[in-house]
């Protein structure tokens, strides 16, 4: 970590963001040093060093890990961030690496579409899967006896938020490890371990990386033994990140507050618009002053997201309103420089109605997202 941003206090989140994990200055050579290719590296003699083969380390992962390590827990030299292929290798990663047969598992029941699928996994490897609500910490309930507690706050799509100090402090009283999917927030507006957790496990495929071009998936944890576990798996199961992808994803990074600022401004601009329309019901942000999670978004983040969640009448007006937008693309995931929407119902995970919408607010001019949203909504009508 370098001088300039091992202080938390001494440094704002753009500052710290355009700097993360770049190595001390050498003569000559690049800032961001390029992608390095290596399946094996030159290892005459003793099996020692930090860069043997390429499935467990490589030069460009190291820069990206400790970018995210200034990002997730700045001026805390004692967290360690690994990064693996997508979001799904970060948290498969975690939960297969810290559960044994016969543990209990507590997920959220409302979490991100595939969750689902790998708690049968979990299942039918002897590990008992219990499932609770993001909202009102209903995960509360079904602590006792948990080995590990999964939270996804805010909840992809439905923007729930938990009371993550809560439930940390809860789960830590009854001896289970706490992990806290912060895909939706990106470090810059929600830190984790700060809150209690053990592990911060997100998709850089998202918001953190921002341009739709690049999988990726990181754990940070504070804990050396339980990282060295989440190590392990990474090695049996080789599941890990591209040069390339890696090297992308730290430059990507240097934009980070510019984008999230943007984004999230944007998107609350396009909750307010949405919210005065009276074909939209269920509208959530949890910016907003009066969404149910706002006072705990309030107490825990820093910054609120870039997604918009809300419901159209029906599925029909669903996709008209869809194919009328012209500066939002129907495609899924969110969190990029281009705005997309889609109807959530289309792929059958999510409890959620059939006109329900999620909206991710890219980095175009507010008025002009603002106008297409509402000019879609009218030629919709129909
Ligand atoms: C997209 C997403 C994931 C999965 O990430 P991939 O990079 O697509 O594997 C996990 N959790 C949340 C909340 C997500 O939005």
């Amino acid at each position: 970590m370098s001088d300039a941003t091992k202080d938390e206090g001494r440094t704002g989140d753009g500052t710290r963001a355009v700097r993360a994990g770049l190595p001390e200055p050498v003569k000559h050579e690049p800032t961001l040093p390029g992608p390095v290719f290596a399946a094996h590296f030159h290892l005459p003699g003793e099996v020692t060093g930090p860069y043997l083969y390429g499935r467990d380390d490589n030069p460009t992962w190291t820069l990206l890990e400790r970018a995210v390590s200034e990002l997730e827990a700045p001026g805390q030299e004692d967290v360690e961030t690994l990064v693996f292929a997508s979001g799904m290798a970060a948290i498969s990663a975690v939960l297969f690496s810290q559960l044994r047969a016969g543990d209990a598992v507590v997920l959220p029941s409302d979490g991100y579409q595939v969750l689902p699928l790998v708690g049968a996994q979990l299942e039918a490897y002897g590990i008992e899967v219990r499932t609770a609500p993001t909202a009102g910490d209903a995960q509360l309930d079904v602590l006792d006896g948990a080995r590990l507690l999964w939270i996804e706050s805010p909840s992809n799509p439905g923007l729930d938020v938990c009371d993550i100090r809560r439930l940390a402090e809860a789960a830590h009283a009854r001896g289970a490890l706490v992990a806290v999917d912060n895909t939706l927030a990106t470090p810059l507006g929600q830190r984790p371990l700060a809150l209690g957790a053990d592990f911060s496990v997100a998709s850089g495929t998202k918001q953190l990386t921002g341009h739709g071009d690049v999988l990726l998936g990181y754990v940070t944890g504070r804990d050396a033994e339980a990282m060295a576990a989440v190590r392990r798996w990474r090695k049996i199961v080789g599941a890990i990140s591209g040069p390339m992808e890696s090297w992308l994803a730290h430059r990507s990074i240097a934009t980070l507050q510019l984008r999230v600022d943007r984004q999230n401004a944007t998107a609350l601009a396009v909750a307010e618009a949405l919210r005065r329309r009276p074909e939209v019901s269920g509208l959530r942000y949890p910016g907003l002053p009066d969404d149910p999670a706002h006072k705990i978004a309030a107490q825990q983040m820093r910054r609120y997201g870039c997604v918009v969640s809300f419901t159209l009448p029906t599925r029909a007006r669903a996709e008209r309103f869809l194919a009328a937008l012209r500066l939002v693309e129907d495609a899924t995931s969110f969190g990029g420089v281009r705005s997309t929407a889609e109807r959530r119902r289309r792929w059958g995970g999510d409890a959620v109605p059939e006109g329900f919408i999620r909206m991710s607010v890219g980095a175009e001019d507010p008025e002009d997202l603002v106008a297409d949203v509402l000019r879609a909504l009218d030629e919709s009508a129909g």
